[in-house]
């Protein structure tokens, strides 16, 4: 893997601003005194939810997080919610040496708010998750993550039966739809990534 200085920098050409952090806790940590008296959404991701930042930023902002939705509201009807909240919080399932943000979803909420309609989004992003190129990238998201993030989900596929490739599946269950990937940073919304130099997520 090229050094991390030099994904930073590449990240940095493409229009990304970036802080890196040794630990996860100095990410949350940053993260807790930036975010404040702000509505946050939260696009589905086991690096959130191994940082507790759900439960850290609800102490001071209002949390619209599809996988939690509030009394009376769904899935769906939080992430639609979710797509107009002041900031956005999500990881990647992949990031390429040379700063291609890569994510793959089923719902589409995730990808669609990673994209539009808040003033600013926040990647956060282990090292685990760095490829050589762009489509090693890809194989990485389709073969890697997507088959864990099956499993976790409990979904009638191939790959969460087995865990070990993506089988291109035509389950109703397949969680992988739509394939985003973010050559350079998008015009309307701040972006920022946050790299941890931690195994986060998958
Ligand atoms: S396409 Fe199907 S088999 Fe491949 S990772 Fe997605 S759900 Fe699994």
């Amino acid at each position: 893997m090229a050094a991390v200085e030099n994904v930073i920098k590449a990240l940095e050409k493409n229009g990304y601003e970036v802080k890196f952090f040794s630990k996860g806790t100095e990410a949350v940590q940053y993260l807790v005194e930036k975010i404040q008296n702000q509505t946050v959404g939260f696009g589905g991701s086991g690096t959130l939810a191994q940082l507790g930042l759900h439960e850290k930023l609800a102490e001071k902002n209002v949390i619209l997080d599809a996988d939690y939705p509030g009394p009376g509201e769904t899935f769906r009807s939080t992430a639609r919610k979710s797509i107009q909240t002041d900031c956005y919080l999500l990881s990647a399932n992949g990031l390429s040496e040379d700063g291609i943000i890569v994510n793959l979803d089923g719902e589409g909420n995730r990808i669609a708010s990673s994209v539009y309609g808040h003033k600013k989004v926040y990647y956060v992003i282990g090292t685990n998750k760095i490829e050589k190129d762009l489509e090693r990238t890809i194989w990485r998201v389709r073969n890697v993550a997507a088959p864990k993030n099956a499993a976790l989900l409990k979904v009638k596929t191939p790959c969460a039966k087995k865990g070990d490739r993506c089988y291109d599946c035509d389950s109703p269950e397949r969680i992988c739809k739509g394939l985003l990937i973010n050559l350079k940073k998008i015009d309307s919304t701040e972006v920022e990534v946050i790299l941890v130099d931690e195994p986060l997520g998958f």
